[in-house]
């Protein structure tokens, strides 16, 4: 089926809802192997603030196995080959990439808009990629219980994508899911996050930094020229923290990581400052006849280990080489749809049970009333052991289950 577009029309194998790290990549390796796919995305451009702009090694694995790697690392990033935390009674190294067996021992940070930018740009080579932007997804089309695309708005008016198979790639709030049917299961994370950035100067520490102590916990990531700040609450306090007053804010910053309290001034107002809703949720289903869900709109990931985006992608790939053959063919069976739920469902529940038990050490120690997290001693003698000692980094780098991509001769690129 070739992608066909009239005035208010559009026809695809594939139509991909939502072009973020999941549908990009999605629509990237299904024009790669010659599949005539169609991504809507409802925003002019890529450019949002504190989004998933960490890497890992699973993913650039990922992108080396597509020939992207190098082009990758040829935009602007920096790299964190350890994550440590600073706590009152010293430094401990939380994850230590360095000593994995990767081409890439590091989390790669870089703007979460330049990596779609360079996905899309590379994904456009194929003749037989489309992506529009401005394009919102409204309603499915559904016949018969099946569905057969998606109505969408653009500025030029409503349009329709009539698809083999629509992908809700559109994130945590998906509202396809419900459209369909689909029912979710949700748990209700105990922090949020409050995101902002404090520059960076010379003579500053290098690495990226979980700083606790005072009942505060922060994770403090170098940017470059900036570092970007996850500022750690208890679910709904946000608005005391407000009420406090950003006096009270900054002052709270400079306590919990003195090297950077000169610069707390920064924060002029609270519109530099966002808050993160935490959401963990998955879907008991991922798929019904003619639509599959992947990433966020699938399974919402706390922000505990950055590891979101590399999920997303991981269904991307794992959807790709389970699809691209059946897409081609001109049939997709509810059996191949099920596949893909089958290979991510375990990783990403593993991955959410890991981030509930972090999230709640979190709130028992470092946001506790006495805010001196420390390490048991059990645990630092467990952690003493080599192989022990190397899984956090394991995980974090590559989850429980990494995606590789399929071997097959991919499509001439223009
Ligand atoms: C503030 C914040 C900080 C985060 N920090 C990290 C981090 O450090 N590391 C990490 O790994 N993860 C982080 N995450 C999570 C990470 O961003 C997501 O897990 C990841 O982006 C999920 O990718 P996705 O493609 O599934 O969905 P999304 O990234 O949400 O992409 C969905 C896309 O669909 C588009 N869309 C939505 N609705 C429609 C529609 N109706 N029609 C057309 N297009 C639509 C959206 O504009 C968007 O481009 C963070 C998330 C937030 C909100």
């Amino acid at each position: 089926m070739k992608t066909r577009r009239t005035e208010g029309f559009r026809q695809a194998t594939c139509c991909v809802i939502g072009c973020g790290p999941a549908g990009a990549m999605l629509g990237l390796m299904l024009a790669r192997e010659g599949v005539d796919v169609l991504v809507l995305e409802k925003h002019a451009d890529f450019l949002r603030d504190f989004r998933g702009d960490t890497i890992h090694p699973s993913t650039m694995e990922i992108m080396d196995e597509l020939g992207l790697a190098e082009g990758l690392l040829d935009l602007e990033h920096t790299k964190a080959p350890r994550i440590e935390a600073r706590l009152p009674g010293g430094t401990v190294t939380v994850a230590d990439l360095s000593r994995l067996k990767t081409r890439y021992p590091y989390i790669t940070f870089m703007p979460q808009w330049d990596f779609l930018d360079y996905v899309t740009r590379e994904a456009k080579r194929y003749p037989n990629f489309r992506l529009e932007m401005q394009a919102e997804a409204k309603v499915l089309i559904l016949e018969d219980g099946i569905v057969r695309g998606v109505r969408y708005e653009t500025p030029e008016g409503p349009c329709e994508a009539r698809a083999l198979l629509t992908v809700a790639a559109d994130g945590r709030s998906s509202p396809f899911r419900e459209q369909a049917g689909l029912k979710m299961v949700r748990t209700s994370p105990p922090i949020d996050v409050l995101w902002f950035r404090l520059s960076r100067r010379d003579g500053d520490p290098k690495d990226t930094f979980g700083y606790a102590g005072g009942g505060r916990f922060m994770v403090v990531i170098n940017r470059g020229e900036y570092w970007q700040i996850a500022y750690v609450i208890r679910k709904g306090e946000y608005q005391s923290v407000r009420d406090d007053g950003l006096t009270a804010f900054r002052k709270s910053v400079g306590d919990t990581i003195p090297d950077l309290a000169d610069r707390t001034g920064e924060l002029q107002d609270w519109d530099a400052v966002k808050l993160l809703s935490v959401q963990a949720d998955r879907l008991r289903r991922w798929h019904k006849p003619g639509l599959l869900c992947i990433g966020d709109a699938a399974h919402a990931m706390s922000p505990v280990g950055g590891v979101g985006i590399n999920l997303a992608i991981a269904d991307a790939v794992a959807a790709a080489n389970a699809l691209a053959g059946p897409l081609g063919a001109g049939r997709v069976r509810s059996r191949d749809l099920a596949a893909v739920q089958l290979r991510r469902e375990l990783p990403t529940r593993a991955i959410q049970a890991i981030q509930s038990v972090a999230q709640r050490r979190v709130v028992s120690s470092a946001l506790g009333p006495d805010g001196a997290p420390s390490i048991p001693a059990p645990a630092r003698a467990l952690l003493s052991l080599r192989l022990v000692r190397d899984l956090p980094a394991r995980i974090i780098a590559f989850g429980i289950w990494p995606e590789h991509v399929k071997r097959r001769e991919p499509l001439a690129r223009e």
